[in-house]
C-alpha cells in the first residue's frame, strides 16, 4: 500500500516524466512498404492487422495532429451490429467480434460494455419498420428481440412513458450485444500493438501530396519531408476529399460537422444506449457519470471543427421529449468532427482510381464501431490486393453500377 501511495506521489511530481512511452516517436524513415495516412482508429488497425496477419512490417502511420485526435477521439463511442443488408452485416458484425476480444487481443482495456443498445419507436409505422429491420437481422445472423412499451420502462425507467407524451414509446428494438467502448483506449491500444510489432506511428507530420511516378503513386510529400512508399492507404474520414483532390481524383463524399454532447456527471440513470428515431436524439452514460449525447449532421457541408448553438438546441429539445426529468443537468462540452458523408451511407474500402494508393473511407456518422473490421478488411485489400470477402461490396465501382448498399436508416442517427 505504502509502495503504490509512493509511485504515485512520484509520478505526480515528475509531471508525467517517468512514464513510460506506450509507443515510440521515431523521425519517419526516407522509404515504406506501406505509408498509412491518418492516425485514428481505422489507420491503426490496419497498420496492426498488416503487420500482424501479413507480416507487412516497414510500414509507417502518418498523423497530422495527435493520434485519436480526429473522429475516433470525437465520437459518442457505441459499437453496434443491427445493420438492414447483408453485406453490412457481415462487415459489422466481424467488428463488433473482433471488439469483443480486443482487450485482450491487444492487452489493452478498451472498456468496451456490451450494455445493450435500444432503437425506439414512436409510431405504428416505425414499429413496422423495426420489426423489418429485426428479421432483417435475424436473416444475417445478428442478435435483437422487439420489446413492448412495458419492456421498454423495465430498460428505461426515466423514459417519458404520459399518455400525452409528444412522442409516446410503440416498442423497441434491442441489440444486446450492442454498447459502447473507450473510444482513446481504441487507438491507443492498436498504436501501441502495431508499435510493439515495429510499425512506425510519426505524429505531427501532414500530408501535404503526392510523388507520381506516371501513372502511379510512389510516395508523399510531408511537413517532414518526402517519403518513398510503395502502396500509400488512405485513412483520414472527414477529409478523404481533400486528399483525394491533391491526388488529382474526386470521391463522391460530402463533408459535415457531426457533433456531441455531455452533461455534467451524475448517479447511474441509464443502464443501456437509448435511440429515439423520431427526434434524432440518442444517449448513453459514460462511466464517469456524465450523459453523452448526439444527434444528427450539421444541415450544411463544412469543415468547421466545432459545435454551435442551433444544434445543441435540436439535440437537447428531442432528448428532453424523452427525458424530461435531465432538463435539470448541466451541459458541460459540446464539439464536433468532420465525417465524410456518401450516397447510400456505407463505405468505401477499394483501390483509389490512382495506382499505388488505397481507400478507407465513407464511414459517415458510424465508423467507431467499425475500426477492428475496417481495419483488418482493409489490411487484407493492401497485402493481397483483393478484397477481404466481407467487404468485396464496398468498392467505387458501386456508384457507377447503382449496385448501392443503402443503410441510411440504420446508419442514419444511432451512431
Ligand atoms: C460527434 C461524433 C459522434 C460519432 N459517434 C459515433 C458512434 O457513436 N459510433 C460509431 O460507430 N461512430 C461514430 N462516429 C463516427 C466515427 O467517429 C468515425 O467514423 C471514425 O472514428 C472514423 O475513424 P477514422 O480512423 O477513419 O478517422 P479519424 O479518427 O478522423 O482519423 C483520421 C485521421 O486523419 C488525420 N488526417 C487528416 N488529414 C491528414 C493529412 N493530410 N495528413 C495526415 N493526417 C491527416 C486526422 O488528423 C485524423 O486523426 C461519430 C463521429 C462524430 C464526429
Amino acid at each position: 500500500m505504502r509502495f503504490s501511495a509512493l509511485a504515485l506521489a512520484r509520478g505526480a511530481f515528475s509531471f508525467h516524466g517517468n512514464w513510460p512511452q506506450l509507443w515510440r516517436s521515431p523521425e519517419p524513415k526516407r522509404r515504406y512498404d506501406v505509408a498509412v495516412i491518418g492516425g485514428g482508429g481505422h489507420g491503426l488497425a490496419t497498420a496492426y492487422y498488416l503487420a500482424k496477419e501479413h507480416g507487412v512490417r516497414n510500414v509507417a502511420v502518418l498523423e497530422k495532429g495527435w493520434l485519436g485526435g480526429g473522429n475516433t477521439g470525437r465520437n459518442t463511442t457505441v459499437v453496434r451490429s443491427n445493420y438492414f443488408y447483408p453485406e453490412s452485416a457481415r462487415l459489422y458484425e466481424l467488428s463488433l467480434r473482433l471488439y469483443e476480444g480486443l482487450s485482450r487481443e491487444l492487452g489493452f482495456n478498451i472498456m468496451l460494455s456490451q450494455r445493450g443498445i435500444l432503437t425506439l419507436a414512436h409510431d405504428s409505422h416505425q414499429l413496422k419498420m423495426l420489426a423489418r429491420w429485426l428479421n432483417a437481422m435475424h436473416l444475417n445472423g445478428i442478435d435483437g428481440e422487439l420489446l413492448g412499451p412495458g419492456e421498454v420502462r423495465q430498460w428505461l425507467p426515466l423514459l417519458n412513458d404520459s399518455p400525452t407524451a409528444r412522442y409516446p414509446v410503440k416498442g423497441a428494438v434491442l441489440q444486446r450485444r450492442g454498447g459502447i467502448a473507450r473510444h482513446d483506449a481504441v487507438a491507443w491500444g492498436y498504436a501501441r500493438a502495431a508499435d510493439t510489432l515495429g510499425v512506425d506511428i510519426v505524429q505531427n507530420c501532414e500530408v501535404l501530396g503526392f510523388l507520381r511516378e506516371g501513372e502511379r503513386v510512389v510516395g508523399i510529400e510531408t511537413t517532414r519531408g518526402c517519403i518513398q512508399a510503395d502502396k500509400v492507404a488512405l485513412a483520414v474520414a472527414g477529409h478523404s476529399g481533400v486528399l483525394a483532390a491533391k491526388a488529382g481524383f474526386r470521391l463522391p463524399v460530402t463533408s459535415y460537422a457531426l457533433q456531441a454532447f455531455v452533461t455534467e456527471p451524475v448517479k447511474p440513470a441509464l443502464s443501456c444506449v437509448a435511440v429515439s428515431m423520431a427526434t434524432g436524439a440518442y444517449v448513453s452514460q459514460s462511466d464517469k457519470g456524465e450523459l453523452v449525447v448526439g444527434g444528427s449532421l450539421d444541415l450544411y457541408p463544412s469543415y468547421a471543427q466545432r459545435g454551435n448553438l442551433p444544434t445543441l438546441q435540436a439535440v437537447v429539445a428531442g432528448l428532453l421529449e424523452l427525458f424530461p426529468c435531465f432538463s435539470r443537468l448541466r451541459m458541460l462540452r459540446q464539439w464536433a468532427g468532420i465525417v465524410d458523408v456518401v450516397h447510400d451511407s456505407s463505405p468505401i474500402i477499394d483501390h483509389a482510381p490512382v495506382k499505388g494508393m488505397y481507400l478507407n473511407c465513407g464511414w459517415g456518422t458510424g465508423g467507431f464501431k467499425a475500426i477492428p473490421g475496417g481495419g483488418l478488411v482493409f489490411a487484407h485489400l493492401i497485402a493481397t490486393g483483393r478484397p477481404h470477402p466481407a467487404a468485396e461490396a464496398f468498392t467505387l465501382r458501386r456508384f457507377a453500377s447503382g449496385a448501392l448498399i443503402d443503410e441510411g436508416a440504420a446508419a442514419g442517427i444511432s451512431h
